[in-house]
């Protein structure tokens, strides 16, 4: 008999849950509605942090928790880029595919905090509080992974993120450097610097320097900021 109820009582839940259309729950974020244009609110700031690489060529999107229509453009490209009904409506389907490419800490699931801070474990000393830097790492996450499936979902290789001033400092980083707020990202290994840094100007990086470029013939450095600034003289850019 109790088990008999046990079962009973599980198809409950079952269909509960299927009802609701919450789709999977996850560790970091489960968003409870529906998103399109219109809407506001932190749970569109969340959606707007996992969307931010997609926001077109030679673009940023504002992370603002407001719907408009540049985050109904980029959550239709992230749609389009995962083979997803692509209608900028964020629903289950969307949810579903963000939550299959989150770690619960939040951060998308080919790239860590670890990475993105190889100065210190507290994120201090930079030119933000602690807490704004690791929050810009990982919205600095977010575009990578965009441009990490762009490029064939082949791995890409980080060798510096968030800096101290006293590691930027020992790095030779520029004063002022975006490694100091956590927002630049340096790369290494394959593909090329061109390919990367062309790539790159596709998912939200206002600031990439590349091959050509003094002092960049041996990494990508793609950061978000304000203005753009790109160059790679030896890529054409
Ligand atoms: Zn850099």
């Amino acid at each position: 008999m109790f088990l008999t109820f046990v079962m009973i009582a599980s198809a409950a839940l079952v269909g509960t849950v299927a009802t609701a259309g919450t789709a999977q729950a996850d560790g970091c974020y489960t968003w409870n509605r529906t998103l399109k244009e219109g809407h506001s609110g932190n749970d569109v700031t969340q959606l707007q942090i996992r969307v931010a690489g997609y926001p077109g060529y030679g673009a940023q999107l504002a992370i603002d928790g407001k719907f408009g229509p540049a985050t109904k453009a980029a959550v239709k490209r992230f749609q389009q880029a995962y083979g997803l009904s692509a209608d900028g409506v964020a629903g289950p389907n969307t949810y579903s595919k963000i939550y299959a490419l989150q770690d619960n800490d939040c951060t998308p699931i080919h790239f860590t905090y670890a990475e993105m801070n190889r100065c210190n474990s507290s994120w201090s000393g930079g030119a933000v509080s602690a807490a704004t830097a690791k929050q810009n790492a990982l919205r600095a996450m977010w575009k990578l992974e965009a441009l990490r499936h762009a490029l064939g979902d082949r791995p890409l290789t980080t060798s510096s993120g968030f800096r101290s001033h006293a590691c930027n400092n020992a790095a030779g980083g520029a004063a002022g450097s975006n490694h100091l707020y956590g927002t630049a990202i340096d790369l290494t290994g394959s593909p090329s610097f061109c390919t990367i840094v062309k790539q790159a100007r596709y998912h939200g990086f206002n600031h990439i320097l590349g091959p050509g470029f003094p002092g960049h013939n041996d990494h990508a450095h793609l950061a978000g900021q304000s203005t753009r600034r790109w160059s790679a003289p030896s890529c054409g850019i």
